[in-house]
């Protein structure tokens, strides 16, 4: 029996100088080890002692061997699922460092930042720092919708906007230059103006700023907002002064229609084209409605719920005032 053993011992070493597979090799032993068992007869008289080993070593050597094969079988059967792909790259944790260590924020706030959609509404005086900084904060989807081109009188306070792109269309312009700012974002443009037929837009996404220049846009965004039951912050600047709030109605809060219920006669609240605006005041009021928005997403403090800000840049006073649904508001009474 040893020297069967010392045989096999032998083939297998053989077997594996030559590169054969595995499978190969334990055929070829397990014909030899027959061969010298039931043909060679090496144990010679079946009912001796030594025979008993021969049948006791085949059958523990069978029963090993199955075990394997069937162990095998098992482990080629359970596929091993993909790992879930991470949502931040190493470069994008580096980059929201400062972010993710606020307590109010951290790592839960700036995730729903990165799933977060924000239409933006006017890539203009107010939209500028809007955009610019829910980029830069890392909100994941971003829209902007505007028909206008850059024009050179833009650029004393329209400071997404660059000499270099006069007269490109201003979604594009903002769109290059948020993606310059952080290419981890996506960045949506919409060169058209807002209407009831374009009104579409708004179910691709959570949160609307309007930073549009005119009443007829400001009223018929909170009426679309207030239809679609999706959040608003709005805001309006001339010359010096601005005013910011968050209008939810589907959460308690007025919209815009109950606290401005009549849009002014034409030609009597004149457009900051007409009556000219301090360049940094929509910087102030832009970047608000951007910090307004990151903390509605992400939760941290109290927002502008129920209440208005208003900010006199002249005299460098800020006053907020309660603010109550209209019972009889014809938008969301
Ligand atoms: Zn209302």
């Amino acid at each position: 029996m040893i020297w069967v053993v010392f045989l096999c011992g032998a083939l297998w070493v053989l077997g594996g100088v030559f590169d054969r597979p595995r499978r190969e090799r334990w055929i070829l032993l397990a014909l030899v080890w027959g061969l010298a068992f039931f043909v060679l007869r090496v144990p010679g008289d079946l009912s001796s002692d030594d025979a008993r080993v021969w049948v006791l070593v085949t059958v523990i050597a069978g029963l090993g061997l199955g075990y394997i094969l069937v162990l095998q079988r098992l482990k080629r059967r359970v596929t091993v699922p993909d790992a879930p792909k991470p949502l931040f790259q190493p470069a994008e944790l580096e980059r929201y460092a400062r972010h993710i260590m606020l307590r109010e924020i951290g790592g839960p706030g700036q995730k729903a930042l990165k799933n977060a959609r924000v239409l933006v509404i006017g890539a203009g005086g107010l939209g500028s720092p809007s955009l610019l900084y829910l980029a830069a904060a890392g909100v994941g989807t971003i829209g902007v919708v505007d028909d206008d081109t850059v024009d050179a009188s833009n650029l004393q306070r329209q400071v997404i906007h660059t000499d270099l792109r006069i007269g490109t269309p201003k979604v594009q312009s903002a769109r290059d230059a948020m993606l310059a700012l952080n290419p981890f974002v996506q960045v949506r443009p919409y060169q058209r103006r807002l209407t009831a037929e374009t009104a579409a837009i708004l179910d691709d996404y959570d949160l609307i700023l309007d930073g549009s220049d005119n009443f007829d846009t400001r009223y018929l965004v909170n009426q679309l907002a207030v239809k679609a039951g999706k959040p608003l912050i709005s805001a309006a600047i001339t010359q010096w002064e601005g005013q910011i709030s968050l209008y939810d109605p589907a959460h308690g809060t007025p919209c815009y229609q109950c606290i401005f219920p009549h849009r002014p006669a034409p030609g009597m609240v004149p457009t900051c084209a007409e009556a000219g605006v301090a360049s940094p005041l929509p910087g102030v009021i832009g970047s608000m409605m951007a910090m307004e928005a990151v903390k509605h997403i992400t939760g941290a403090g109290e927002g502008l719920k129920s209440r208005l800000m208003i900010y006199d840049a002249l005299y460098a006073e800020v006053r907020v005032i309660g603010i109550k649904p209209r019972e009889d508001c014809e938008i969301c009474g």
